[in-house]
């Protein structure tokens, strides 16, 4: 395990690359609706990440089983849970999207998630986007100098499963820095007090992937999307974090996003 702990300025500049997906994000909310394709969206973010001097880290991304990613976002719609490709297809009310972005901006990555609900979404899947949030930041609560990252796991994995919901295992959160995936491994089911030590300057993505039903999922032919394999709903939020002065410092930022959808 090869863990770069980060220096203030290091943070900052991976703060400005996470802002940058915040702004990219609150955009996309703005025209987040029925009809809109999850293309459109990918286009519009391409857009406003170079527009702000990064480049989208996800355009290009290598994979072991297959070609690499077409686009600058990941668009996981319903069932699917994570690395969903953008398309043609229109989506449609009562949708939900998870729309993951990475950038690079001065040699550090951002790396952010939000799930959108599209027009009118049924109670069912308003509870997931809530208790998926939720989860995201009872982990972010634990990310502590002192504390483990089994502290993290555990208390994602309590939240979620205490409503009944499924932790998918196959794909865990990660250190970040200069790359978008470093260590160490933040997986989102785990024991309280197992793990890496947490100490100031470590930079990680909290990321829950959380489904409505059974936490198994499976890769779709594109050897990209991940869906659930009873087909039911799954929410994805990620927040970039670095541990300094005792407490977790949220670099990434939904603030932007949020006053959009209030606003709708
Ligand atoms: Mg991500
Ligand atoms: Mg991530």
């Amino acid at each position: 395990m090869n863990i770069h702990l980060k220096t203030d300025e290091e943070v900052e500049l991976l703060r400005e690359a996470n802002l940058i997906i915040g702004k990219t994000l609150a955009e996309l909310a703005k025209i987040i609706q029925p009809g809109v394709t999850t293309r459109q969206l990918d286009v519009l973010a391409e857009t406003v990440i170079r527009d702000n001097g990064a480049e989208p880290t996800f355009k290009g991304f290598p994979n072991p089983y297959g070609p690499v990613f077409p686009a600058s976002i990941c668009t996981s719609v319903n069932e699917q849970v994570v690395h969903g490709i953008p398309n043609d297809a229109p989506l449609k009310d009562g949708d939900i999207v998870s729309i993951d972005c990475g950038t690079r901006y001065k040699g550090f990555c951002g790396d952010s998630c939000y799930t959108f609900a599209v027009g009118n979404i049924s109670d069912e899947a308003k509870t997931l986007l809530k208790v998926t949030k939720e989860a995201l930041y009872k982990g972010i609560e634990q990310a502590v100098a002192g504390r483990r990252i089994g502290d993290i796991s555990y208390a994602v994995q309590t939240h979620c499963e205490n409503h009944g919901y499924g932790v998918v295992r196959e794909f865990v959160g990660h250190g970040v820095g200069h790359e978008m995936h470093e260590d160490p491994m933040v997986p989102n089911y785990g024991r309280r007090g197992n793990g890496v030590l947490l100490k100031s300057g470590m930079c990680i993505a909290i990321e829950p992937m959380i489904t409505l039903g059974t936490k198994d999922v499976y890769l779709q032919d594109d050897k990209w999307s991940v869906v659930t394999r009873d087909s039911k709903l799954a929410a994805h939020f990620e927040h970039s974090i670095c541990i300094r002065k005792g407490q977790a410092d949220i670099l990434s930022s939904f603030d932007e996003i949020e006053k959009v959808l209030k606003n709708q």
